[in-house]
């Protein structure tokens, strides 16, 4: 009697720990299935991040009135998939984004094409309020220089060449095609001069343009980067959080992305 009652325990014992395998496998089975399954939502999520982005630039090409003409100019450039520090670079309608922000300097040019007309209303906004902000100091800020057309920048270029010559113009003139002014995403201030670093405007710029969503796109000793003289005057708008990013780096916008700013030839 208790010999088999013995066995019969042992036997429950066996099929009980048979069981607890089985059930610890099921168990581990259903934590690498809620795994991949959290893997795979945080990559759907991504790439709904990266399609929006892309709708973003698209939709902002097609507002400028772009045309789908083919650029020659631009058709080779963009052509790596990331920067030296590992943004996206991204051709459209060749226009280039890095991490999907439009960049328009001596390496990456804009197609003849690209006439968005005027600054863009969220740069035109956030200028109005930057301006209320530095009158509140009893600075005034207008904006002298705002969206340059294509071809206004190429008679502008050629008068700065027939003048100083085109190294010289290059250091301080950009092309027609490689103009930030021809994104609207740019405006220069106040007098477009090497005095205007000296007045209060430019130093509460230097300190604050950044709260608004601008940077000084051409700071002093980044000449070499950026590919342009020191300007001041000269305000690219990139929104409050990038803006903001790119001041605290103490970067330049070429640095902090890790493209470079020059000419082909
Ligand atoms: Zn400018």
């Amino acid at each position: 009697m208790d010999k088999r009652r013995s066995a019969r325990s042992r036997r429950i014992q066996r099929r009980r720990r048979q069981r607890n395998i089985i059930l610890a496998a099921l168990l581990g089975g259903l934590v690498i299935i809620l795994v991949l399954v959290a893997v795979a939502v945080s990559r759907t999520g991504n790439d709904e991040q990266q399609q929006n982005q892309t709708l973003t630039n698209e939709s902002q090409s097609t507002q400028s009135g772009e045309t789908q003409t083919e650029n020659t100019q631009n058709g080779t450039q963009g052509s790596s998939e990331v920067t030296a520090k590992g943004f996206s670079i991204q051709l459209i309608d060749g226009v280039t984004y890095v991490d999907g922000v439009l960049i328009a300097n001596k390496t990456y040019g804009l197609p003849q094409s690209y006439a968005p007309g005027d600054l863009a209303d969220e740069v035109k906004e956030a200028f109005e309020v930057m301006k209320k902000a530095a009158a509140k100091e009893g600075l005034n800020l207008y904006i002298s220089s705002g969206y340059r057309s294509y071809t206004r920048q190429q008679t502008l270029y050629n008068n700065y060449v027939s003048k100083d010559g085109k190294e010289q113009a290059d250091t301080y003139s950009a092309r027609a095609g490689y103009s930030e002014h021809q994104s609207g995403l740019c405006f220069d201030l106040n007098t477009i001069d090497d005095s205007f670093a000296y007045t209060a405007e430019s130093k509460w710029l230097e300190k604050h343009a950044q709260e608004y969503g601008f940077i000084i796109r051409y700071p002093k000793g980044k000449e070499e980067k950026t590919g342009y003289q020191y300007e001041p005057w000269h305000l690219r708008y990139l929104g409050v959080e990038l803006a903001t990013k790119v001041y605290e780096s103490g970067l330049c916008l070429e640095e902090y992305y890790g493209i470079t700013s020059e000419y082909a030839e």
